[in-house]
């Protein structure tokens, strides 16, 4: 008879991890699946300096390999792999990686959320030739060069003060006339001599033949557009739920993010979500772990009960 787990855990950012500590602990055994970009969005950001505990601040991928070491103490099995096909509507439930078949009496999605793209005509042919979404990953490319930061939120913030250290010039690009960031990321962004802002203004295209040269931009109040020269362009325009694998499984909002119904349980009985997966409101790393410690915990009570 093939081996069912008592849990599967899809993701391995904060929420997945701090569920695989307390199902571990509860003796459920889980496995994991860290899936491609293991450890989540935290890897893709360099100071945390709110997540609790960590009195001068932590870089995002030093508190994610020691979530990871924290879950590998106790009886974790990690599948550094994506799952590419799941089953919920029999149990037990199934999850497929390629070719490799898994079941579980339980899941806790905790696949996260992933970069949203402007959308516009050239921007994905330029990915890694100029346009990135990730600062900490790729500022070092960029220096004594100009750069343009997309967005008016924490991240556009974070991703230009990251730039400033190498960029000789940052230009926040923001649609509106005031940021949505939180009022300390926005002053230090706009208090930075590096730093300038194009207010009420959106990208129509990235301009370039093999690397980014600049932006076409328009401003919406006069609707005058402009090609604006820059070396590299940063999109922080905000996040979508990972959850293409889900759709036609469990329930979903408008939006795609996991509904929950009771708890941190889907529509699904069996099916757990924790973290930014389904939660578009907090979505801080310590928030994401406080999920999946409930979605553990809601596990535990599930299984007993069965
Ligand atoms: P966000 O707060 O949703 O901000 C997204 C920004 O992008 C907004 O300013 C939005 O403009 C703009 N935008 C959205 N779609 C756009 C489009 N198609 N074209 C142009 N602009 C567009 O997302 P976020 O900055 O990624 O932050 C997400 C969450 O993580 C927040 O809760 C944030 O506080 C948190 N976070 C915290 C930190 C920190 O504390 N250090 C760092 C990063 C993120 P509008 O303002 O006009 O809507």
């Amino acid at each position: 008879m093939a081996h069912v787990s008592r849990v599967v855990i899809l993701g391995s950012g904060s929420a997945g991890l701090t569920a695989a500590i307390y199902a571990a602990r509860a003796q459920l055994r889980p496995v994991v699946i860290s899936g491609s970009q293991r450890g989540g969005q935290l890897t893709m950001t360099t100071d945390v300096e709110n997540f609790p505990g960590f009195p001068t601040g932590v870089q995002g991928p030093e508190l994610m390999e020691l979530l990871r070491a924290q879950a590998e103490r106790f009886e974790v099995d990690f599948i550094d792999d994506d799952a590419t096909a799941v089953e919920f509507r029999r149990t037990p439930f199934e999850i497929a990686i390629g070719a490799r078949m898994l079941e579980a009496e339980s899941v806790i999605i905790a696949t996260g959320a992933g970069t949203n793209w402007l959308g516009v005509p050239n921007e994905q042919r330029l990915i890694g030739h100029g346009v990135s979404s990730c600062a900490p990953c790729d500022a070092f490319f960029f220096r004594g060069k100009e750069v343009a930061v997309i967005g008016g939120g924490d991240s556009a913030m974070e991703e230009a003060l990251v730039l400033t250290k190498f960029a000789t010039k940052v230009t926040l690009v923001h649609r509106r006339d005031k940021f949505r960031a939180s009022k300390i990321m926005a002053e230090r962004a706009l208090g930075h001599g590096k730093v300038e802002v194009r207010w009420n203004t959106v990208v129509e295209d990235v301009l370039g033949d093999d690397h980014v040269t600049g932006l076409r931009l328009r401003d919406t109040t006069s609707h005058a557009r402009e090609d604006f020269r820059v070396d590299g362009v940063f999109v922080a325009i905000g996040h979508h739920p990972n959850t293409e694998l889900f759709a036609g499984q469990i329930e979903l909002d408008a939006e795609g993010y996991v509904k929950l119904h009771h708890h941190t349980m889907t529509n699904v009985r069996g099916v757990f979500a924790a973290g930014d997966v389904h939660d578009h409101r907090y979505r801080q790393a310590v928030t994401a772990a406080g999920w999946g410690c409930m979605a553990a915990m809601d596990v535990e009570r599930y299984l007993e009960g069965h």
